[in-house]
């Protein structure tokens, strides 16, 4: 009797193997909405692809994608990833990591930086100036946009919410929401979208402890923060993780991108303070 052909298997005998499609899913408990823990992203200063890992600091680390042999990378300058945390330096394995500002050509080179280093910088750097031959990108002024008093507009405004300044990457109505859509494309609505309640500019100290125990040598003229903190608490934790009205934190829609915000540090930020009220762009003329 001829065996009844099989269709779990190839027409040259071999076992056919079906994997039953699964789709990724955030787990309810997970401390992080990241589908990946190295974010792929390009430096807005060279063009070239960097690795967006978070740390054990307030800010996250962008590193060169690759690992490197430790014996060519000195102490100082070596970094290695536990369970897809950053942390600066080796783990005694011959292999690290390095932060891209190490390498990257638009940057200050360290005095210092050994040959290998040099070469993977001018590596780089031929790719950075194939990229803008090719228009495939165009370099942002470094160091980062100095504010323009005459547009009214911070390029990166000082936020305050949940008790906490922050400095925006970019200004408060460009804030991106960092949530995958269904189609598994990044959100484009801003956290500021339409029809949502806006922040309030406000004069503020460059300090809120004035009288604490740490002295700062600042001027005492106040800087303009956008001040969010009469919202909700929602609204404030929505502006927080970055996120949509439509991707609030309630949904389950995994992040795409880590969120911009860096802890506000009056000394580190002054030059990106301004000392007069900007215009709101949505508020009637
Ligand atoms: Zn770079
Ligand atoms: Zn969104």
């Amino acid at each position: 009797m001829r065996p009844h052909p099989s269709t779990s298997r190839h027409w040259d005998g071999t076992l056919r193997t079906r994997h039953p499609r699964r789709t990724l899913a955030i787990a309810r408990d997970s401390p992080s909405r990241l589908l990946r823990c190295a974010q792929p992203a390009r430096c807005r200063h060279c063009g070239n692809r960097i690795h967006w890992h978070t740390t054990t600091g307030p800010s996250p680390v962008s590193l060169h994608p690759g690992e490197l042999p430790a014996d060519l990378v000195p102490a100082a300058y070596r970094w290695h990833l536990a369970s897809g945390i950053a942390y600066p330096a080796g783990d005694g394995s011959p292999w690290c990591r390095i932060t891209h500002t190490t390498v990257c050509p638009a940057a200050t080179a360290p005095g210092d930086l050994p040959t290998p280093l040099t070469g993977i910088r001018r590596k780089l750097a031929l790719h950075t100036r194939h990229l803008v031959d090719t228009t495939a990108f165009t370099a942002l002024p470094s160091p980062p946009i100095a504010p323009d008093d005459s547009a009214c507009r911070p390029q990166r405004p000082v936020v305050q919410l949940l008790y906490t300044r922050y400095v925006a990457a970019v200004p408060v109505e460009d804030v991106p929401c960092v949530a995958q859509t269904i189609r598994r494309t990044r959100c484009t609505t801003p956290v500021l979208a339409p029809g949502t309640n806006p922040g309030r500019w406000t004069l503020m100290p460059p300090t809120p402890h004035r009288h604490g125990t740490r002295q700062l040598t600042l001027p005492a003229t106040d800087i303009a923060v956008y001040d969010l903190t009469h919202l909700s608490y929602s609204e404030q934790l929505r502006w927080r993780t970055q996120r949509c009205p439509t991707h609030t934190t309630s949904t389950a829609a995994p992040d795409l991108a880590l969120p911009d915000w860096e802890p506000f540090d009056p000394l580190h930020h002054h030059p990106l303070t301004v000392t007069r009220l900007p215009t709101d762009p949505r508020s009637p003329r």
